[in-house]
Formats: C-alpha cells, structure tokens, sequence
C-alpha cells in the first residue's frame, strides 16, 4: 500500500502516553484523490511510536468491510468491524440491494478477524425521515448478526438517542456493545450504561462547546470508558479542521484523564482493558 499522499502536513506528534491504549474506531481506508490519506503502515508507525499500538478499522459498507477484513489479516495490530453505514441502508434500499448486501456482511462478519458488526445504527442527521425504515431494517439485522455470530455491536447515532434505544431494547442488547463516538450528555449516558454499553469518546469532547459530552464522560465508570478517532475525522483540539489520525489519540486521552481526575496512565490503564472486554480479547501490539 504505497499509494499515499507522503506531503500530507500532519501535526507534529504529542509526547508518548505513559502506557498503551487501543484506537477503538478508525477508518484507515479513507482516500483523497483517489489515494489512502495516510499509508497503513506510517499510520500504525506513528501511533505506536506515541503508545497507540492497536487499532479497530471499521468498515461502512461492502468494500470498506471487506477492506478492512484484508487489513486485518495482513496487520496483527488491526481488528476489523463489517457493517453497512446507517446512510449507507437508504441508498441500498432504493437500489433494491439491501438485502443481498446484508448477506454478504453477515458472511464477513463470520471471519476470525471480525471483531465487530458496525458500524450501524441510525443518522438522523444526514438521512430524511423518508430513509428511516430502511435504516431501522438495517440496524435490526446487524443486532442479530451481532448476537448469532457473537460479535460486539458498534452503534453509530446521530441526532437518533430515543430510536437507537428503542430498536436495541426491542431486539435485545449484544453483550457486548460499543456507542462510537458517544454524543449524548449525562442522562443519555446512564441509559447507554444502564444497558451495559461501553461509551467511546472522540476528538469531540476536547471541543469548547461540547460541555454535555464532559458531563457523560463525568458519570461514565472507569470500567466503560473507551477512546477513538474516528479518523480522519473528529480531530482533537487544538488542530480541529484537520486530518486525524490515530497518533493525536494522545491529545484525547490526557484531557479525557483530566476531566475523570485520574492519571493518564490510569485512564491508559482503564482503556486497554476496557477494550479488551468491549471487543472480545487482546490482539498483537505494534511494537
Ligand atoms: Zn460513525
Ligand atoms: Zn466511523
């Protein structure tokens, strides 16, 4: 994979964290005229290099799934999640290739690479209210894969709370089960919480005016608390607007640490095994 764009400026690298965390959502596959944002192994190589040794790469549709299956095959440090997008389902539906693309995720998500089904769930936000059947369709039969192949479910919900509770309360939480890039406030919180879910904190909670996503960090366990990118997108402060990659999880992480009032390493601590249980078992570290 040399097919990268080698001038892209990315910010200098933060200090190494005190101990190692897992980057628990990233899209690695993401590709600017028409090459990957950043190489596969430069973007594990510097994550490492700042204590970031492992990764979850998500896949949103058939490609990006089936992508992620290869990368994890080919990347001890990399686990992958198969889905389609919840603004994925819609345009399926109109094509009448949903059905047949449900299909082919439910067979990938048998591979020993995948960790997850995801991510799924609903987007309110870019989605009208005429894709919603589908996207309620899709996020249900993704719940089932995750609890017949005995996967951790990863949600994805934009502006969509009250419904992602319903459809999971109605088809039964996975046991393991992962809000990505949680972005709720406290009450939303302890609902997710309640229902054993692990809240992943991105890029977003380092933002000035995200003061609800600290007041969910404030109440969620120690034992629950997970950490992500969702690069490249959701950069931390203070290079919000650019690239993220999963070397800047160290920016998240210490302010993260800061509102829990703990240690960094202790909040390193927390994660790593938080991530273990959340996706099933530990996987090989970059070294
Ligand atoms: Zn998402
Ligand atoms: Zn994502």
């Amino acid at each position: 994979m040399t097919e990268a764009h080698d001038e892209w400026p990315w910010p200098d690298a933060p200090d190494p964290l005190p101990s190692p965390v897992v980057d628990n959502h990233c899209h690695l596959d993401h590709r600017i005229k028409g090459g990957l944002l950043i190489d596969v192994d430069d973007a594990l190589d510097r994550a490492a290099a700042v204590g970031v040794t492992r990764i979850v790469q998500v896949g949103c549709d058939i490609e990006s799934s089936q992508w992620a299956v290869a990368t994890a095959q080919a990347q001890p440090a990399v686990v992958a999640t198969v889905a389609l997008h919840p603004n994925e389902a819609p345009r399926l539906a109109e094509q009448g290739t949903l059905e047949e693309a449900l299909t082919e995720i439910d067979a990938l998500a048998q591979s020993p690479d995948v960790r997850a089904v995801g991510e799924t769930g609903l987007d309110y936000f870019r989605t009208g209210v005429e894709g919603r059947d589908a996207q309620h369709h899709s996020f249900r039969e993704h719940i089932r894969m995750a609890h017949r192949h005995d996967r951790t479910l990863v949600i994805h919900d934009r502006d969509a709370h009250d419904d992602v509770l319903r459809l999971l309360d109605e088809e039964g939480v996975p046991p393991r089960t992962v809000m990505h890039c949680f972005s709720g406030d406290d009450d939303f919180a302890r609902e997710c919480l309640d229902r054993g879910a692990y809240l992943s904190f991105a890029g977003t909670v380092t933002f000035k005016n995200a003061q609800s996503l600290r007041d969910a960090l404030g109440v969620t366990p120690r034992d629950r608390i997970l950490v992500e990118t969702d690069a490249p997108f959701l950069t931390p402060m203070p290079y919000r607007g650019r690239p993220n990659a999963s070397f800047l999880v160290p920016l998240t992480v210490r302010f993260m640490a800061g509102i829990v009032g703990i240690s960094d390493e202790e909040l390193c601590r927390d994660i790593t095994a938080n991530t273990d249980r959340a996706f099933g078992g530990p996987w090989a570290e970059r070294i």
